[in-house]
């Protein structure tokens, strides 16, 4: 069990959040080059361009140049295993997002520091608030002109209720940006490359009575980062590891992805700070990673990854145990057992067979069929892990079939897409699955409805878009479709049976709610 305990020890599997276009992807890239995992960081696209980039599979994500799905990346760093969970850029799919912190020990709260906190930073940040997960900034595109690194730390404090401590700090700014303050050490690293990226930066590290250092800078950037630097240690928070930890405290650090500046710095100093895979709560109490039995749960699902296969991918964060191919697991909702023969880990765009895997990690193995999103998976026990929370259906729209010999295929496909947790199904409850209600966060999912029913099931639709924006589970003693109608509701039904009511807007929901008492609406499923 050693061996395992020095695994998990070495593990830090985190996720990037961010709003669009803050340089998660630059940032993933670079965080990959100074991990050796990808020799030249040019060699990586960026999705924007024609070329592929590192987590990018869908043909519409690279004609649309966002990244829509999630993937794992993995690499190896001065004897440290990162597990870096890519989320989806767009706002639509932040639902996915939102699951995938699930499976995350910790979060890089990615900041352009031109925009400051970001809108969906802002929602993202307070998911891992919520989570109690710690949270690191890194202000990005400081080789730019932006706002000032003070102001920057007031505004995340003030918008986003944290305290923040400023690990380094910048050396000039924008153009000028030369290199940081390592403020444990009192080190400076002076950036002594040209800054193209594509390449790990040369640094040289002195201090402040290093004549090379200073001669290096400019009177007034001198002057600047002695003034900051007082400020802080009067007026800034105190560095605190316990608080850091609950997540209350955030290190900030300083840099430029697209240079390169601060990445390595920020790197080295996250390994340190970032939590290994710890303790989860299940219904069976608390779950440590040491623990000798397998188990874990599924954050993700996702169809045909590889479109010359029709399969089925489920995405797995193991918690405890060690993960041996081969092995037989229980499917703890169905009790039904398993062989997990060809799990595979994905690092950018190749899949490879792995042997073993540790708590942290995330291995994506072949889902029969019967896998759901926050299914737990164990050695034998009876357990579950937390649920995970389901997203709230803003937009929806009734889905119909252009050609009625391929209901079958329609049918599996919007089966699957639900099951991937893409979109929600609902139906009508006179019509059935003839013509769906589908519910999605934004109406890019639609899109991409549309086009995975085409591309991989080979199935026309066309969309009719409903006028509602609030789905309600609707709770009460004998309650039929007729007792909840209204003039402007619609009744439909989840999967499962319950009765669900679209409402237009907030002010019906809330009409309903006074002239009906006997009903309860939910934001959720009854049972969840
Ligand atoms: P994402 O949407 O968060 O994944 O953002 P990208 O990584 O695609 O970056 C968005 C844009 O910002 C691209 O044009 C990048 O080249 C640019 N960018 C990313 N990081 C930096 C940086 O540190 N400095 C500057 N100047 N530009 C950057």
């Amino acid at each position: 069990m050693s061996q395992a305990i020095h695994e998990i020890k070495r593990r830090r599997t985190f996720a990037i959040i961010s709003h669009p276009d803050a340089g998660k992807t630059t940032l993933t890239e670079k965080l990959l080059l100074y991990g050796g995992a990808v020799r030249l960081a040019g060699a990586v696209k960026s999705r924007k361009s024609k070329q592929y980039a590192v987590s990018d599979w869908m043909e519409l994500e690279r004609q649309r140049g966002i990244s829509v799905t999630s993937s794992v990346l993995q690499f190896d760093y001065q004897g440290h295993k990162i597990n870096i969970l890519d989320t989806p850029g767009h706002q639509d799919f932040s639902e996915d997002t939102y699951r995938t912190l699930m499976a995350a020990d910790s979060a890089v709260m990615l900041i352009d520091a031109a925009k400051g906190v970001e809108e969906q930073t802002k929602k993202l940040f307070h998911v891992c608030r919520k989570r109690g997960i710690p949270i690191f900034t890194f202000i990005n595109k400081m080789d730019r002109h932006g706002k000032e690194p003070l102001d920057l730390l007031d505004e995340i404090e003030k918008v986003l209720s944290i305290k923040s401590y400023p690990m380094n700090w910048p050396i000039g700014r924008g153009r000028e940006f030369k290199g940081i303050y390592d403020r444990a050490t009192s080190k400076i690293e002076l950036f002594t490359g040209t800054g193209h990226g594509a390449t790990i930066v040369p640094t040289r590290v002195g201090d402040l009575s290093d004549p090379a250092i200073t001669g290096a800078m400019n009177e007034s950037v001198y002057n600047l980062l002695k003034e900051d630097l007082e400020l802080l240690d009067l007026a800034g928070d105190n560095f605190d590891l316990d608080l850091i930890a609950k997540g209350e405290l955030t290190p900030v650090y300083f840099g430029s992805a697209l240079t390169n500046f601060g990445v390595g710095a920020f790197l080295d100093s996250f390994i340190e700070l970032a939590p290994a895979p710890h303790e989860k709560p299940s219904t069976a109490g608390i779950i440590r990673p040491e623990q000798e039995e397998f188990s874990g749960f599924i954050f993700k699902i996702q169809a045909n990854m590889d479109p010359a296969h029709r399969d089925r991918i489920a995405f797995l964060r193991i918690c405890s145990g060690v993960f041996h191919r081969g092995m037989t697991v229980k499917h703890v909702p169905t009790g039904k057992n398993i062989r997990l023969s060809q799990s595979k880990q994905f690092m950018a765009q190749d899949a490879t067979i792995i042997e073993e895997a540790y708590p942290g990690d995330i291995i994506g193995i072949f889902d029969p069929g019967i896998f759901r999103i926050g299914d737990t998976l164990t050695e034998k026990s009876n357990f579950a892990y937390e649920a995970i929370p389901k997203f709230q259906p803003e937009i929806f729209a009734r889905v119909h079939l252009k050609d009625a010999m391929k209901r079958k295929q329609f049918v599996k496909g919007i089966e699957e897409l639900t099951d991937e947790g893409a979109i929600q199904r609902f139906r009508h409850p006179d019509i059935g699955l003839e013509a769906p209600i589908i519910g999605a966060v934004g109406i890019l999912q639609f899109e991409v409805l549309e086009y995975r029913l085409k591309h991989e099931y080979g199935v026309d639709i066309s969309l009719e878009h409903l006028p509602f924006s609030l789905a309600r589970w609707a709770t009460g003693n004998n309650l039929t479709p007729q007792m909840l109608k209204t003039g402007d509701n619609l009744v439909v039904k989840d999967d499962d049976g319950n009765l669900v009511v679209l409402f237009r807007n907030q002010w019906s929901l809330n009409w309903e709610m006074d002239r009906n008492k006997q009903v309860t609406y939910l934001e959720h499923p009854p049972t969840q």
